[in-house]
């Protein structure tokens, strides 16, 4: 028995790194998958995949920055899969880096948007959507969601805010059935390192930052966020996991 069977999940940012490895994962585990991201190509693909592989998945292109369209994207859910069971809040951005002195205002607002109001957009609608039967939700936050890192206050803002927002939506939502927790990678080697400039040998510096020595793989966090969506985890909630290699252990 397939541990995901008859669940419908949403992955957002599921075009690509860790969003797309879940997805397959999700769909491997035997669930109807929504594969969302801005990029209407790198959906499609990651659907196609998916689909060649003998499980179902259905793309929907949305902004998750933009409340309405995280309305619209758990509303065709619902239209063409009729439920929803599980959510992982995954779409994310580097953003600009810069001191906070420097920073634009403009940049700042950009990574909070995409990076924590999407989180609070798409838990809005999918709470609505999982009640009164209940559900499961993973929200995407970051080592840099417990500590510092310099030249990303956006982001490190961004990541610790998803935290206490899962925290607080898992203390509302425990008596109705929803489990809502949030999970912390390490430096993992995605096309996100790259857009935020990271050549081979920063990715190699940064590596050393972790004890157990290397970057992480996309693959290593969709396995726990697997985990965490499945029944295994049943009393887990309102937790932050850390997948960081040591990472924070330092
Ligand atoms: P990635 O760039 O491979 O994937 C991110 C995906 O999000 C892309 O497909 C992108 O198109 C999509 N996206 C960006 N803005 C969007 C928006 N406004 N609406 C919808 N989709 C949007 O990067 P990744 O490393 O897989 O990142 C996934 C998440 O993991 C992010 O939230 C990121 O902050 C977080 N994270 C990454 C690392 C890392 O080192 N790679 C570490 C900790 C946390």
């Amino acid at each position: 028995m397939k541990q995901l069977e008859n669940k419908v999940a949403i992955v957002t940012g599921g075009g690509s790194g860790i969003g797309a490895a879940t997805a397959r994962l999700y769909a491997a585990e035997g669930a109807r998958v929504i594969v969302s991201d801005i990029h209407e190509e790198s959906c499609r693909k990651v659907v196609a995949e998916i689909t060649a592989a003998g499980g179902q998945a259905y793309a929907v292109t949305a902004d998750v920055s933009d409340a309405q369209q995280c309305e619209a994207l758990i509303a065709s859910t619902i239209r063409h899969y009729q439920q929803l069971d599980i959510a992982f809040n995954n779409a994310g951005i580097g953003g600009e880096s810069n001191p906070v002195g420097d920073m634009s205002i403009e940049g700042w607002n950009k990574v909070i948007a995409v990076n924590l109001n999407s989180i609070f957009y798409c838990m809005k609608y999918e709470i609505q959507a999982m009640l009164p039967k209940g559900g499961n939700i993973v929200n995407m936050s970051s080592i840099l969601g417990q500590v510092g890192f310099a030249n990303a206050a956006g982001y490190v803002a961004a990541k610790h805010g998803v935290i206490g927002l899962s925290q607080t939506a898992a203390i509302e939502y425990a008596e109705r059935g929803i489990r809502i927790n949030a999970v912390g990678p390490g430096f993992i080697d995605t096309p996100l390192l790259s857009a935020a400039g990271m050549d081979n040998k920063v990715k190699q510096q940064i590596a050393t930052l972790h004890p157990i020595g290397r970057l992480g793989k996309a693959e290593e966090v969709a396995a726990l966020v697997l985990w965490l969506s499945t029944e295994k985890a049943s009393f887990v909630n309102g937790a932050y996991y850390a997948v960081d290699g040591g990472y924070l252990s330092r």
